[in-house]
């Protein structure tokens, strides 16, 4: 039944520096929400009618929530659905499943899952045949923030392949197209690879294009940790782009990087290469704003030309946040044998160039993704840090691109890319994931030494119409879905 009181919004905020994530300009604006949807947007005096919650956002700015384009959260959205290490940075939606690793399709029937799967939890973690398992499970939990999901070629080897250590047979391939066209059909919006990990690597180009084109079918993205980011980063990126050409799918290329002390300054070489390829493709990367990366601890990554520092580790857990070297040297072994006597484990490789990550972020082509460990002891700080570090560092302190940029590289640019029509933007029919911010302080605490640090500036956070973070610690509810394109 229609009534004056049906068409009152939910909420309007006034006095708002809007910053919609398109990259345009902002503007002291207002915006009403009703429901879950954004009804209207202006600049000041364009919201006549008063909303059931009238907010004065004098001095904050007001941004579509953040997608956080490159993350492992898969599990941790289930286990710990509140996600305060994400919403508490403005982050609305994750993208899971990247690197190749997913959930779904695999079962492990013993402990631990290899590496790089243990990076998702233990064996019991993996109970997901089927994306609608999965899908179900979201809808059940409803965790704070939206998940946008990908399905990774590793947990589709390891689900279907007795011996992953060669490349797939045609009979195989087609069981994993299988199990990529029900994700496609439940929901999922892409597939990753992770050629840089043991469970990955013997899949050659042709495996990989081969199981794209089934993505392409229903016009998912293809994200692919590449083969290499160290000396044959050039070559990586020439298969990325063949393969992602070859399937049909448009590519994005994780966590852009070169990686190893002889490759330092050699974005100068990948961006041009990238943006020309993009001339005739849809190509984009996400960047996490740190000099260092973080996976498993692997022996073929040891080295003492950088610092690397101990994240987890099951038989030495006292040595989290601790330098291999140091530990060598208290056990009086050289860093290789250490390596060894810490596994399985994790660790924190200082192995970037900031002019390299700063050149990165810079590009038009880059999206935010924090990339970050959530079932780490002692995890890298992207996790709890990326977006307000992007926001008060990179863009505030250092200048390195202004307010606008740095939103839309996190909202707009990031929606598009994966497809998700309706989020990204402020503007009327999108859904009201929105973060309310003060410019002036937003900023990363977290640190190496002190990685659990919420960050500061994020005044409050809305999902889904709902309010779902608050600094000052209000109640709030829990309301992120599983997203796909034009949901
Ligand atoms: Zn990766």
């Amino acid at each position: 039944m229609f009534s004056q009181q049906d068409s009152k919004p939910d909420w309007v905020f006034r006095n708002a520096r809007i910053i919609d994530g398109t990259g345009a300009p902002s503007y002291l604006g207002e915006v009403a929400v009703r429901g879950d949807v954004i009804t209207a947007v202006g600049p000041v005096g364009t919201i006549l009618e008063q909303g059931t919650n009238e907010i004065d956002l004098a001095g904050l700015a007001l941004a579509p929530g953040f997608i956080d384009a490159h993350t492992h959260d898969d599990r941790i959205v289930l286990d710990a659905p509140d996600m305060l290490p994400k919403i508490s940075q403005g982050v609305t939606t994750v993208v899971v499943g990247n690197c190749g690793i997913s959930l779904v399709p695999v079962q492990f029937s013993s402990e631990p899952p290899p590496p790089p799967m243990n990076l998702l939890g233990n064996a019991a973690s993996y109970q997901f045949p089927t994306f609608a398992d999965y899908a179900a499970a979201i809808a059940s939990v409803k965790p704070a923030i939206n998940v946008a999901a990908l399905i990774g070629h590793s947990a589709l080897r390891l689900a279907v392949m007795p011996d992953i250590t060669v490349k797939a047979t045609d009979a195989e391939i087609a069981r994993m197209g299988d199990m990529l066209t029900e994700a496609m059909e439940n929901g999922a919006v892409g597939w990753s690879t992770g050629l840089f990990y043991p469970t990955n690597a013997a899949a050659d180009a042709d495996e990989v294009a081969a199981l794209g084109r089934y993505v392409s079918e229903h016009a998912g993205v293809y994200a692919t940790h590449m083969r290499n980011e160290f000396e044959n980063v050039l070559e990586s990126i020439d298969e990325s782009v063949a393969t992602a050409k070859n399937a049909g799918t448009p590519l994005i290329i994780s966590h852009h990087k070169c990686a190893g002390v002889e490759n330092w300054g050699r974005t100068e070489q990948t961006l041009p290469k990238i943006a020309a390829l993009a001339e005739e493709h849809p190509i984009n990367f996400d960047v996490y704003p740190y000099s260092a990366g973080s996976t498993n601890l692997r022996a073929d990554l040891m080295t003492d030309t950088y610092p690397i520092m101990i994240s987890w580790s099951e038989p030495h857990p006292e040595m989290t946040g601790r330098y291999i070297v140091d530990i060598a040297d208290e056990w009086g072994v050289d860093i290789h044998t250490a390596t060894s006597r810490l596994q399985p484990a994790g660790a924190i490789y200082f192995q970037m160039d900031e002019d390299d990550v700063r050149r990165v972020l810079s590009s038009d082509l880059s999206m935010i993704g924090s990339d970050g460990l959530p079932h780490d002891v002692h995890p890298h700080p992207r996790l709890w840090g990326t977006f307000p570090r992007v926001l008060g560092h990179y863009s505030r302190d250092v200048g390195l691109f202004n307010l606008e940029t740095a939103v839309h590289k996190m909202t707009g640019l990031t929606a598009k890319v994966f497809g998700l029509t309706r989020r990204g933007e402020i503007a009327p029919g999108k859904f009201a994931d929105l973060v309310a911010f003060h410019p002036d302080t937003v900023g990363d605490l977290a640190t190496y030494e002190s990685p659990l640090q919420q960050s500061v500036g994020i005044d409050w956070v809305m999902v889904n119409g709902a309010l779902s973070f608050s600094a000052n610690g209000a109640p709030t509810t829990r309301a992120g879905r599983l997203v796909h394109r034009d949901n």
